[in-house]
């Protein structure tokens, strides 16, 4: 391994830790913990995402990007609380709990834990066996729906996603290959609190998978590596993932380029005709009192479904 150019700077000789495919950059593991970490922090002020004094829920669901997510705004001074959702997925759950546990337990923090099980009466395997709709279809559904209710029953004026980078430029690539104007209209690493929703933020939008894959290995971030079994293939996202990691193999810098492009110039064309592609109305859902698209929203329409049958 190559000398750590940061140390090399500083004219001290030091065995890199690792090498950034994307920067090209060779980093001992103090330097690279130190511009992880300073690069969330800039992305979080760049976009205004959150203040020290907010109170932000990070949507925990026992992946790298999360639980990393969760551990480095701790670590920068955010007050973040944890949540997870235990879906009732056999192994895959159980394990998903395990390691969010571990992690509250490093960081000496509490996380709200909601089980479907007690809220639904059922797990989302048995729900997706009963409701004729696609598993990861309902599964989203019910997140969602819980992310927001529990940001709105604990006072949360944000939630924190750990997407990264690496997912948000192949998605942002596949929606502009099919010119999903509604996509293109609202995708931005913050998306501003409504009279509906809390604010939706995303600090790890320019931090790569390959950086977290590092800095979870550095901090002894505990994560689970398993797949849930009841994921659906999802090919196409996966295929813009290669291509663009094989095209910015031969052009540096040209995924952060295309991505940062998008959010400076692109984006607020868009963003200025939102209402033409967002043409949802919202209402409050006479159940539940949450935001629904009909008089009841879809949650509560499982339930009754599964009270049905
Ligand atoms: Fe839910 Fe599908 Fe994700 Fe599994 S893969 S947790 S079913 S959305
Ligand atoms: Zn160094
Ligand atoms: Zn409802």
């Amino acid at each position: 391994m190559a000398l750590c150019r940061v140390c090399k700077d500083k004219g001290i000789k030091k065995e890199a830790d690792v090498f950034l495919k994307e920067d090209k950059l060779y980093l001992c593991e103090q330097h690279f913990n130190e511009r992880f970490e300073k690069n969330v922090l800039s992305t979080i002020k760049k976009y205004r995402m959150a203040k020290k004094d907010d109170k932000i829920l990070v949507a925990l669901s026992g992946g790298k990007d999360s639980m990393a997510l969760w551990y480095v705004l701790n670590k920068l001074g955010y007050n973040a609380k944890g949540f997870h959702i235990d879906l009732g997925i056999g192994e895959y759950s159980k394990k998903s709990k395990e390691v969010v546990l571990t992690l509250a337990n490093i960081l000496k923090q509490e996380v709200i834990i909601i089980d479907i099980k007690k809220e639904l009466g059922a797990t989302i395997p048995k729900i997706a066996n009963k409701i004729t709709r696609k598993t990861c279809a309902i599964c989203g559904t019910i997140k969602r729906y819980y992310f927001n209710y529990v940001a709105h029953k604990n006072r949360f004026n944000i939630i924190a996603t750990g997407h990264n980078f690496d997912d948000e430029v192949s998605t942002l690539f596949g929606n502009i290959l099919q010119w999903n104007f509604k996509y293109l209209s609202k995708k931005y690493p913050v998306l501003w609190e409504d009279e509906f929703f809390p604010r939706k933020i995303k600090p790890f939008a320019l931090t790569t998978e390959e950086e977290i894959i590092n800095y979870v290995k550095f901090n002894k971030i505990p994560y689970i590596t398993c797949r849930c079994p009841m994921s659906e293939n999802t090919p196409t996202n996966y295929i813009y993932k290669e291509i663009l990691l094989e095209l910015s193999g031969k052009f540096r810098g040209l995924r952060k380029k295309f991505y940062k492009t998008y959010l400076k110039d692109v984006f607020p064309l868009f963003n200025q005709q939102k209402e033409k592609y967002l043409n949802k109305k919202l209402t409050h859902c006479k159940i539940c009192g949450e935001p629904s698209l009909h008089e009841i929203c879809s949650v509560c329409q499982i339930k009754q479904k599964l009270k049905e049958n």
